[in-house]
């Protein structure tokens, strides 16, 4: 039996969480690659080495003294390796890393080299074997994650290893240059190490106990979801749930190996499991709630707009000819709405209005910013009757105005458009009507 673990930014920040993370894995022979984060942060006020890494790179490239910063990194390094006692030199890769930030290397190469570092402690905390993964991941000319060759590489290379540690975030093109996936993306490089090795499981340690029905910092003590599809968990990463990588499960849903989250600060919880599908019915109507702030409502009208063939289509052209997704685009007979990502949307706003009303013609667009967009998940769902009534009835008792409703042909989820001011009262609302009170 493989199990492949990933531990969070959390896990390792300090040498009192490595040597719990060394109780781990200690304690189950099957825990044979590792794949850790770069140290987070040890209190709520802390900084993330990643962050450090961005900050102090930042200085390299606008060619201003980035050494005090860097000497504050390898600290943060240096505290973990005496906290443990161990007889390890970082000086030579810190050479390294300040030449290469001189020569500047690249953003992505600075980020990596947080995952790199706690690697290198790892694996001699462990005695187990360690391998760059710039040697293993690969990414495409274009900067783009290549899964097959990969899967080629580290398959072969894991087989010639029987326990390792390859840190997570990171990887490189041919030519050797270090790419990273997006924040968080350690989440993923667990998922490419258990399907390359073809594990029987890939447990996520975090530190939190599993993948809670709503978001902690939202909601006091949500309870924890024993069981969760892909699909679910995909679908709550996505809109905010960051409990796990939205992208995560990608390479082990193909493989069909299960997810284990799981608390390094309480190992004795069972955490979430996450499965292709289940008869496990979900212990409330929904299994979980989640969300995002920072949307813009674009409301298109025309009258007899239904009637007009390729109208949404010219609507959405005005969006794809300025680069901009969409997230979701509920419509009615003479409306129709496209919700996107205000950040995207803001320098664009007026050629993509041009646009519009260059390619469809419409009566009027009307444009409302600062929204919210809340997604309820459960396979549960589909055979309970009245779920958006109940929500509708939740929000209106907590006085928060519904701007939007709109249920997947999936019924797996129903998203709802809010005000960023409401979003936290309405998470919570929602939480309340579905957990606490358990209609
Ligand atoms: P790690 O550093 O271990 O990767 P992250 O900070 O990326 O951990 O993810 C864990 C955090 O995700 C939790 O501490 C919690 O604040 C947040 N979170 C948001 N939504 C949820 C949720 N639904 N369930 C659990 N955690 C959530
Ligand atoms: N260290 C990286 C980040 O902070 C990747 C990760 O933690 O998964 O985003
Ligand atoms: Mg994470």
């Amino acid at each position: 039996m493989i199990k492949v673990v990933k531990f969070g930014g959390s896990s390792l920040a300090s040498a009192g969480q490595f040597a719990k993370v060394g109780e781990i894995i200690r304690g189950d022979k099957n825990r044979k690659y590792v794949v850790p984060s770069a140290p987070g942060k040890r209190n709520s006020k802390d900084t993330k080495v990643t962050d450090m890494l961005y900050e102090c790179y930042e200085k390299a490239e606008a060619e201003q003294d980035f050494k005090p910063q860097l000497r504050k990194i390898k600290e943060r390094f240096n505290n973990i390796i005496n906290g443990l006692n161990m007889k390890l030199s970082l000086d030579e890769e810190f050479k390294i890393i300040a030449s290469n930030f001189s020569e500047k290397a690249g953003r992505d190469y600075a980020a990596s080299r947080g995952e790199y570092l706690n690697g290198i402690i790892m694996s001699k905390y462990l005695g187990y074997e360690f391998i760059d993964a710039a040697e293993v991941i690969r990414f495409d000319k274009n900067g783009e994650f290549d899964g097959e060759t990969t899967n080629k590489i580290l398959s072969e290379r894991l087989k010639k290893s029987e326990t390792a540690v390859i840190p997570g975030f990171y990887g490189a093109k041919e030519d050797g240059t270090v790419v990273t996936f997006s924040r968080g993306g350690s989440d993923i490089t667990g998922s490419i190490v258990a399907k390359a090795c073809r594990a029987d499981m890939y447990e996520n340690w975090t530190d939190v106990s599993g993948c809670l029905v709503a978001d902690p910092r939202i909601v006091d003590n949500p309870k924890p979801i024993k069981v969760i599809t892909y699909r679910e968990l995909r679908e709550l990463a996505y809109m905010g749930a960051s409990v796990l990588h939205e992208d995560a499960v990608f390479p082990v849903r193909k493989a069909g190996i299960p997810i284990n989250i799981r608390n390094t600060n309480a190992p004795e919880d069972e955490g979430t499991l996450i499965v292709e599908s289940t008869c496990q019915p979900s212990k409330y109507t929904i299994t979980g709630v989640a969300g995002k702030k920072g949307f813009v409502a674009v409301n298109v009208e025309k009258d007899m707009m239904n009637t007009e063939i390729g109208f949404g289509r010219k609507v959405l052209e005005a969006f794809e000819v300025n680069g901009i997704s969409f997230e979701h685009m509920p419509s009615g007979i003479d409306t129709m709405t496209i919700f996107v990502h205000q950040e995207e949307f803001a320098g664009k706003e007026q050629q993509v209005l041009s646009a519009i009303h260059r390619l469809a013609e419409p009566d009027v667009i009307d444009l409302e910013g600062d929204l919210a967009l809340i997604a309820v998940v459960g396979r549960g769902m589909k055979s309970t009757r009245g779920t958006a009534g109940r929500i509708f009835s939740a929000l209106s008792h907590a006085n928060v105005n519904v701007k939007m409703i709109d249920q997947g042909s999936s019924e797996l989820n129903i998203i709802i458009g809010v005000t960023n001011n409401d979003f936290e009262t309405a998470i919570k609302a929602i939480y309340d009507i579905f957990v606490e009170t358990q209609l």
